[in-house]
Formats: structure tokens, sequence, C-alpha cells
């Protein structure tokens, strides 16, 4: 289920990434053989009283000059009034208001997104009067808070999760969310385009079904679908870093909105580290994923040239073991035909449900064929598994002690899952619980 997204936005030094590390909470997951996945922190998993939420901390580098803080932010603010379902507005309280809080300000409440005005640095009662001032930017009722001291963030947490959209009701269980990711040319807009135009597709706009421009509702008799261009920011900019965090951030909020993630990628340049970045997201919130080598047509090849490319690309992106891979020409139109059956495929493992009884036995028959390592001078025992969910299928299996699994036996267990269940293309989630 897609979560929704808060954005942080305000002036340098105002506390964003102290907030961030607060709300975070505990860290995202690590998983392991994932590129680069966790060092930077643009967005975590955050809760709040039965609210699961994505965060994105939009914050980018240190400008120099007020001119560049305010360029900064209106870009910051423009890249959250897309992305986000909520923003949280940070302002100094120490420092008071400035011109470019204004500015913003301004921006904000054009979009009418929901915004939250947080005023940081009021560290004790005393400094509470510094707020007042705030009450002219026009958001409303300022809520004080001290990033560093943790002090007004339930209140802050409250009026954020009191805007939050109710996608149990917006979402369409038929309709799947297919979200195209990679680099700038490698085909995006024209293999869309391509399936847009197949015969027989009905291609449509429904209110409320695309939430932007970039996406298109087609229905095929392999389904209905939403198909998301992800296309990132193209305008040449002084920062480099800055346009690759704000397209980044664009991506990530697609990818936490789709069902299935559709890693492209051109046959001739092959796959760059931004790319295994992207899809080592996707892979970590256990999204429905295959991999699409486009350009196909560029290539000079024989009979062994795919099989080749294969083995190369599999090797790259070993993490993503259980996803399929697909060679295609957005030109020519070869395979092209084959994408949406496929992602329905994903989908359907993506949305898999298994009986509690067959379940079990295949973890008894697992058990028996490899016994637990021994931890310490405990034994892992499994007493019983179920499923809990879908969107990705989530189990708890409640054993003895939790610290007894070792981490070559929790993949030994998935594996078995995996080939006794079709989960092709999916991410599964297992917990492990302990039985009282
Ligand atoms: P960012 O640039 O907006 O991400 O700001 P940071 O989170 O890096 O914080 C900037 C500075 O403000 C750091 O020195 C923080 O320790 C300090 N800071 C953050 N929150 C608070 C707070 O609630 N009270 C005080 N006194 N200082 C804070
Ligand atoms: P996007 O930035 O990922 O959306 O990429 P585009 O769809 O705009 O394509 C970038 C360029 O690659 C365009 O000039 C396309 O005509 C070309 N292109 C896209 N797919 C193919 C393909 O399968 N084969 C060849 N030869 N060129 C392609």
């Amino acid at each position: 289920m897609a979560k929704p997204i808060v954005a942080i936005v305000g002036r340098p030094n105002v506390g964003k990434s102290t907030l961030f590390n607060r709300l975070a909470g505990h860290r995202i997951a690590i998983v392991e053989d994932t590129p680069g996945v966790t060092r930077d922190r643009i967005y975590a998993d955050a809760d709040w009283l039965r609210h699961n939420f994505k965060l994105i901390d939009t914050g980018g580098i240190e400008p120099k000059s007020d001119d560049i803080i305010l360029a900064q932010m209106r870009r910051q603010a423009q890249v959250a009034m897309e992305t986000a379902d909520v923003i949280i507005f940070i302002v100094d309280g120490k420092t008071g208001l400035t011109d470019s809080d204004h500015e913003v300000a301004g921006m904000l409440r054009r979009s009418g997104k929901p915004i939250v005005l947080a005023v940081n640095k009021i560290d004790s009662f005393k400094d509470e009067d510094n707020a007042f001032e705030f009450y002219n930017l026009g958001l409303g009722n300022p809520i004080t808070i001290s990033a560093s001291q943790g002090l007004g963030l339930g209140e802050l947490l409250d009026e954020v999760v009191s805007h939050f959209p109710d996608y149990e009701v917006e979402e369409d269980q038929d309709v799947v969310r297919v979200a195209f990711v990679g680099r700038p040319n490698v085909g995006k807009s024209s293999l869309i385009n391509r399936l847009l135009g197949e015969e027989r597709a009905i291609v449509s706009e429904i209110p409320g079904t695309t939430r932007d421009a970039l996406d298109s509702y087609i229905e095929t008799k392999e389904g209905k679908f939403i198909l998301v261009d992800t296309a990132g920011l193209r305008r040449k900019s002084k920062v480099k870093e800055e346009i690759e965090r704000y397209s980044v951030v664009r991506t990530l909020t697609a990818i936490e909105r789709a069902d299935v993630v559709v890693l492209m990628i051109d046959a001739v340049d092959g796959i760059a580290d931004q790319d295994e970045k992207i899809i080592g997201y996707a892979h970590e919130m256990r999204k429905a994923i295959m991999v699409i080598v486009n350009k196909w047509d560029l290539i000079e090849k024989d009979d062994k040239t795919m099989d080749k490319y294969l083995k190369n690309l599999k090797s790259e992106l070993n993490f993503l073991a259980y996803a399929p891979f697909l060679f295609i020409s957005a030109l020519t139109g070869q395979r092209t035909q084959k994408v949406l059956s496929m992602a329905q495929e994903c989908y359907s493992n993506y949305t898999k449900k298994i009986g509690t009884g067959v379940l079990n036995d295949v973890i008894g028959k697992a058990l028996m064929m490899k016994e637990p390592p021994v931890i310490g001078t405990k034994r892992l025992k499994i007493y019983y598994g179920t499923q809990t969910g879908v969107k990705p299928p989530t189990f708890v299996f409640f054993v003895n002690d939790p610290e007894c699994l070792h981490f070559s036996y929790a993949r030994y267990i998935e594996n078995q899952l995996r080939d006794n269940f079709d989960f092709k293309g999916t991410g599964i989630k297992i917990e492990y619980r302990e039985r009282k």
C-alpha cells in the first residue's frame, strides 16, 4: 500500500536534518548487497499513531549568498509541492522571520497543499513568544518545536497526519500503477507512447486516477494500468548535486506510489551507479520489479549475445535475482507487446495470497530438509507462519527466539518460499516474531 509522503522545506540551518533524524526514528531497513542506498538520507520511513508515512528531506547543498538561498528554496518548495501530500515548512525561532521565509510561504500557500508551519529552536517555554511573528506568513497556527530537544513533535505530527489523504478509498484494486525509471534518454517516453498507441488500447483521462501530467491511464486485454513516466529534470543547472537530489526525490515518490517498477536500461550504455541506486530503493520498498533492456535494435548480435548480456546484467544486479528481464526496442516495437503482460504477472505475484495450510507444509518441509544452525546455545524453532498482507506478500513466522535466526537461514527460508510459490517479479517480506 502506498504511503503518504511528507516533505520538509526550509532555509539552511533552520534544523531540517535534525527534525528529519528525529522523525525518522529508526533507520530505514538496510538490505544487504543493495549498493549505495542508505548513505544519503533523502527519505526515510516514519510513523505516528498507526500512520505510516515517507519522509523526504528536500534540503540540498549549502548555498553561500542570499540570492542563491532564495533560488534554491524556490526549487525545493517546487519539488515538495509536486511530490508531497503534506509539507512541513520549518522556520527558525531564534533568527526570526526572514524575507525568504515570506517568499516561500507565498508559494506554498498558493499551491493549495496542506502546509504545517513549524517554528524550531524553541528550546524552552520562555521562548514561546518568538513564534508570534510567524502568524504573518499566513499559514495558520505556528507549532513550536525543538527538534534538538524533541519538544512539540507530538503536536506537530498530530497536525501532519490529520491532512493525510485516504488512500484506501482512492485505490482501485484492479488498476496497476507502473512506474518507468531510468536515466534520461533510455527510451521511457518512447516506450510509454508506443504502449499507448498500440491497437486495442483504450487510453483515457480518468479524473482522480492520474496524479499528474506524467501519468497515463490505459486499458488493454492484459488489464488496467496507469503508466508513470519519471522523466527527471533535464534542465541544465549550475548546481549538479542539487538537480540530482531533486530528480531522485521525484523518482522515489513515483516508486513509493507504484505497484510495479520497471527499470529501463539503454542496451548500448548499460547499467550505471544511478540505476543501481534507484532500483535499490524499489527493492528496499519490496515493490514488484522488472528490468527492460531497450534499444536492442542497436546491438549487433549473434545467437549468444542475449545470454551473455543477461548474465553480465544479472551479476551487476545480483540483489534482483527475482526480477524478470526483457529485451525490447521501443523504436521498432520488438517484444514491446510483452511489457504489460509481464507487468501484470509481477503484479499478480505482488498481490498473491498463500493459504496457511500449504504455507506451513512448506515451512515444515524446509525445516526438515535443513536444520537451523545453533546460535549461541539455542537453535531456532519455527512454530508456524501466516500471511498477514499483500503488496508485497508479507508473512509473520512465530518462533522461539528471533535472535536465533541466522541471516543465511533467513535467506534459505525465503528461497524455499520462492521455490514453492511463484513470487517472480516481487519482493516479499518475512517477519520473525517471538511466540509468547
Ligand atoms: P538544516 O540545514 O536545516 O538541515 O539544519 P540542521 O538540522 O543541520 O541544524 C542546523 C543547526 O541548528 C545545527 O547546529 C543544529 O544543532 C541546530 N538546531 C537544530 N534544531 C535545534 C533546536 O531545536 N534548538 C537549537 N537550539 N538548535 C537546533
Ligand atoms: P526518455 O528520456 O527515457 O524518455 O527517452 P526518450 O523516449 O525520449 O528517447 C530518447 C531517444 O532514444 C530518442 O531519440 C528516441 O527516439 C531514442 N530511442 C528510444 N527507444 C529506442 C530504441 O528502442 N531504439 C533506438 N535506436 N532508439 C530509441
